[in-house]
């Protein structure tokens, strides 16, 4: 095709098969992922085992994550704060349940310079121990109430198996901290934060999640109840999205967090955690990537658009020009665009870099297409061709971006219906979660040692329990088979 055309001295099949040297995702999902992450740039293995470097292409992602999510936190009342990195041991084990669900986790800083601490301080596993010690000062009365706060922060999990995005030994989140007069506002805002994450994750990430509780063996240490989002990937295992807690009076009791309530009475509060973390990127690389790499979703792509000038006879001083000003018109339109004008590599070359980068939608300009006042377009969502007018391209192209979104969507929800199953019969279960994996909905008793049994056999344990119990009367447990209490999601996990 003339389009790839050859620079002196290099073959341009040999160029390309460099950037497609991607092992298929279909032969072998987990090193599809690590060698995506790799070569698009996105982190990287930092010296130490089980951290990463994000880099500017994955972080790129990161803030556009940041940017819609904090958007939305603010629009729902919460500010956000910055609580300190170092946790004093004896705040951590003021909650036995919380310090137990972290023991194994926590990284600990024993000396200070050249003197050893007097008492040893945790590096953030999470925060509610040190939240909870400062919400105690603050909260006095019912008109300090509610507090919303959110923090952008990192935290340190000493994880034993590790992999980028997905577990690292430390990540960057959001962890939203709230206190309320009631358990009932505590619960609403529970609820709403799963509704804000789920909105937010279909509409910028396109990816569809299964919003439910977890079981109470699965919830965060010290928490009442939690709910989490759980979404497909394209190997049919579940990855946790998002969790949203409701801590009830747990920590506001040992911290002593009070206030006056109208009638003169000392109340405790009640209290809300939740958080997403850099793991939101390891889900759109794990639902929309393909074989040639990354499938970014418009909304968080860190470059929306990229221009490719075909480098044909005198193009610098034919294409170039347009393409640049092309690149202006669409900056000016607030679309992140990039042009692609380095010298050194071809057109064909760039095209398959940009594929595997994932950016949705590129476009050629060459010489035809100047003198034909148009450029080509490249959907990476479906790769079809159309040919556009110079003339009205910023809106052409935030349509097409508008569409690729949807589209990402639509594929990704299809997958997940595809994918999910109800049985209630464990023969018919087992067969499936071996052949086709996905999610598993079944009925179930409510009892641990039947998830328990059942997540010994088959790997797949239950993800959420719906928030609307959709047991039919008379269904029977998967795995006892006495009286079903409600249906469950199961699926294997990362
Ligand atoms: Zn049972």
């Amino acid at each position: 095709m003339s389009r790839n055309s050859t620079r002196a001295g290099r073959n341009v099949a040999e160029e390309e098969r460099l950037v497609k040297q991607v092992s298929p995702k279909s032969e072998d999902f987990s090193r599809w992922y690590l060698e995506i992450i790799r070569k698009t740039e996105m982190a990287d293995y930092a010296p130490m085992k089980g951290m990463m470097v994000i880099r500017p292409y994955g972080y790129g992602v990161w803030e556009n994550i940041q940017r819609l999510l904090d958007r939305r936190l603010k629009a729902a009342g919460h500010a956000n704060a910055y609580f300190p990195l170092f946790i004093p041991e004896s705040f951590l084990q003021k909650e036995m349940a919380h310090v137990e669900g972290f023991a194994p986790e926590v990284a600990w800083v024993t000396q200070g310079g050249r003197d050893e601490l007097e008492e040893r301080l945790a590096v953030r596993p999470t925060s509610e121990a040190i939240v909870g010690s400062m919400f105690a000062k603050w909260i006095k009365s019912y008109r300090d109430l509610p507090v919303l706060i959110n923090q952008w922060a990192n935290i340190v999990r000493w994880e034993k198996v590790t992999r980028p995005f997905l577990r690292t030994t430390e990540f960057l989140w959001q962890e939203g901290h709230t206190a309320h007069a009631t358990e009932e506002e505590a619960r609403k805002e529970t609820l709403d934060i799963l509704g804000i994450y789920r909105e937010f994750i279909e509409t910028e990430l396109a990816i569809p999640a299964v919003a439910g509780r977890k079981t109470d063996w699965d919830k965060f240490a010290g928490a009442l109840q939690t709910y989490s989002l759980e979404a497909l990937m394209s190997d049919g295992k579940a990855l946790q999205m998002g969790t949203s807690h409701h801590l009830g009076q747990n920590f506001s009791k040992v911290f002593g967090i009070r206030f006056e309530d109208k009638n003169q009475a000392l109340q405790h509060v009640w209290q809300t955690s939740w958080g997403v973390s850099t793991r939101l990127i390891g889900a759109v690389v794990m639902v929309h990537g393909d074989d040639s790499g990354l499938r970014l979703p418009p909304a968080v792509a860190p470059v929306q658009v990229v221009i490719v000038p075909i480098s044909l006879g005198d193009w610098k001083t034919t294409v170039l020009p347009v393409a640049r000003r092309v690149e202006g018109e669409l900056l000016r339109a607030g679309i992140r665009v990039k042009l692609d004008d380095r010298e050194e590599f071809t057109p064909g070359w760039k095209f398959s870099d940009w594929e595997m980068r994932g950016a949705p939608l590129r476009l050629e300009v060459g010489p035809r297409d100047v003198k034909e006042r148009k450029a080509v377009a490249v959907r990476r969502d479906v790769r079809g061709k159309t040919s556009l007018p110079l003339d009205t391209l910023p809106e052409t192209v935030n349509r097409l971006l508008g569409e690729i979104q949807v589209g990402l969507l639509e594929q990704a929800r299809a997958f997940l219906a595809d994918n999910t199953r109800f049985t209630d019969d464990y023969e018919e279960f087992k067969r499936l979660i071996e052949s086709r994996r996905g999610f598993l909905i079944a009925p179930w008793c409510g009892a641990r040692e039947c998830e328990e049994k059942v997540k010994q056999e088959t790997a797949a344990g239950i993800r959420v329990i719906p928030l609307e119990p959709e047991s039919e009367p008379g269904e029977l447990c998967l795995a006892c088979g006495r009286k079903s209490e409600s249906r469950a999601y199961f699926a294997r996990a990362y």
